[in-house]
């Protein structure tokens, strides 16, 4: 499962000394690892014909985001997964986290999407059940309910045998595989958009230098090819680390695309390799927009 663009934004501004409150990068970075736990043990639980389908973003009647879809050839099982720590308790449909009132009702919210994917089913085959679960995959979350939601509750201690307790699912038909291939996609769109993102006069508040892929160190050497971290060894080519960095300018100025230059790639590495490489890199790997003076490279 992929990031989604408003986490890799994020975590790329906290690199760069960016973000004072980093409450909404916490946030997001849980989600992302909670959702990515649930599909590890999916993968190692599922033992019959059920197949996954993660992050599915779709319109109907409005942009919605799904976590998790279990899908067989009988049933499908709406899924969010919550990541909490602390105490989450459901009183009189108010969701309340560490004693905190939400702003959403998650489970209201799992419902509205559950109808809607009722709806995509009935398209595919009428004899379908849908039926929606609430995961609470958290190590250190307790639930309080005062009522029983119309979603399943799972806690993390139920997890596995809430994977292996589902029913029987016969293989699916190549036929079946793809009209529901189909319907989704029918209705799939592009994540939302990320609200959090740089103006170009931030370029100048931006940490420079050069960053290794997995390493948060600043001591590096170089010889023809490579650029080594004295540090911690990790290693990386001139062409990977030019690349990456122009991937990195796109996203934190992702409404600017034109911001991707040679001039500013090669700033932000804080000018720790010389233009004419960084150019060379730049040219290789990515398309070049606009005449020479105000062209950039097309990343994205
Ligand atoms: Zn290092």
């Amino acid at each position: 499962m992929k990031k989604n663009e408003q986490l890799i934004i994020l975590e790329l501004m906290n690199r760069r000394g960016m973000i004072k409150d980093k409450s909404l990068l916490y946030r997001l970075k849980n989600g992302f690892e909670g959702e990515l736990e649930f599909i590890q043990w999916f993968g190692k639980y599922n033992k019959s014909h059920w197949t996954l389908e993660t992050d599915y973003w779709f319109d109907m009647d409005g942009l919605k985001q799904i976590d998790d879809l279990l899908i067989s050839s009988q049933k499908w099982i709406v899924v969010d997964v919550k990541h909490y720590w602390g105490k989450f308790q459901y009183i009189n449909g108010n969701c309340i986290l560490n004693n905190k009132l939400m702003k959403t009702d998650i489970f209201d919210s799992l419902e509205t999407k559950t109808k809607k994917i009722r709806r995509l089913v009935a398209d595919i085959n009428s004899n379908i059940r849908v039926d929606s679960a609430m995961i609470f995959i958290g190590e250190h979350c307790q639930v309080e309910l005062d009522c029983v939601p119309m979603a399943q509750v799972v806690m993390r201690n139920e997890l596995m045998s809430f994977i292996t307790g589902l029913e029987y699912a016969n293989p699916m038909t190549d036929w079946m595989t793809r009209k529901i291939v189909d319907k989704l996609n029918e209705y799939r769109t592009k994540e939302r958009p990320p609200d959090i993102a740089l103006a170009p006069e931030q370029f100048s508040e931006l940490l420079k230098g050069i960053q290794l892929d997995g390493c948060g160190h600043n001591d590096f050497s170089t010889d023809n090819r490579w650029i080594t971290c004295k540090v911690c060894g990790t290693k990386e080519t001139f062409k990977s680390v030019v690349s990456r960095h122009a991937i990195e300018l796109s996203y934190l100025f992702y409404y600017y695309p034109k911001i991707v230059t040679t001039k500013n790639v090669h700033a932000l590495m804080g000018g720790q390799i010389t233009k004419r490489t960084v150019q060379k890199y730049l040219k290789e790997e990515f398309k070049v927009v606009g005449m020479r003076k105000n062209c950039y490279y097309k990343v994205r």
